[in-house]
């Protein structure tokens, strides 16, 4: 007598583990670590790219200058090439002399500024440089992480695969008419499709049974299967397991 319901009982529990199993995939400890990861980089990128902004204005600036101190580099070659070949003390060579000269002291009043830029540029770089380093330190776990996380998702799906063994193994003991009444059921009921009466109370729901009710399972023929009424599962009386 209580083989079909012990059945009942063990296919219950089961399938309550395969819920459970499918259910813990999302929140598999390396995918919650992945995700804290993404959300600590998202926030440092944010951090990173509101001091871009900040800083645009100097950046632009400072490569302007530098454009222009190169370009006056190359032009005081030019002239001092030129200078150097030339032949006497003409008029020409005076031109390309006072040239350098006023080129040298406006390159020193660029560099200058340039300097300047730069200093006003240092708390920027003082504020990113610890947050670049956390943004490489945290992304440095990333593939370890990934790692772990295809190590959880095998062993996860090596216990699915065993507890759908089981379930196979425990449906092929149970009465086809029986078990297609706790899948109908179940597929209402969060998967499962049985309980067990413990204690005055429903395992599937939680809740107490009424003293009638109970009154009324006690009666009941121990080949009858009672209903909970509160969730409709099949609900297991303990004088019906073994
Ligand atoms: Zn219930």
């Amino acid at each position: 007598m209580t083989e079909p319901f012990d059945a009942l009982a063990q296919l219950a529990s089961v399938d309550a583990t395969l819920i459970t199993l499918e259910r813990s995939r999302a929140f598999l400890p390396a995918r919650v670590a992945l995700a804290e990861l993404d959300s600590l980089v998202a926030g440092i990128d944010r951090a990173l790219g509101l001091l871009d902004d900040e800083r645009q204005g100097l950046d632009a600036a400072l490569a302007t200058l530098e454009r222009d101190v190169e370009r006056m580099s190359q032009r005081e070659a030019e002239l001092s090439a030129k200078m150097a070949v030339a032949t006497g003390a003409g008029r020409e060579l005076n031109a390309m002399h006072q040239e350098v000269t006023h080129l040298a002291s406006t390159r020193d009043a660029l560099e200058t500024q340039e300097l300047e830029l730069l200093q006003a540029l240092e708390p920027f770089d003082a504020a990113q440089a610890p947050l670049v380093q956390e943004r490489q330190q945290a992304e440095a776990t990333r593939p370890g992480l990934i790692e772990t996380l295809q190590r959880e998702e095998t062993a996860l799906k090596g216990e699915i695969l065993e507890a759908q063994a089981r379930q196979q193994d425990v449906q092929s003991r149970i009465d086809p008419a029986l078990l297609e009444r706790y899948a109908r059921i179940a597929k209402g009921s969060q998967g499962v499709g049985a309980s067990l009466l413990e204690h005055g109370h429903c395992s599937g729901c939680h809740l107490g049974l009424a003293a009638v009710e109970l009154d009324r399972l006690k009666k009941m023929p121990l080949e009858d299967i009672a209903l909970c009424e509160q969730c409709g599962r099949l609900l297991l009386r303990p004088e019906q397991l073994s």
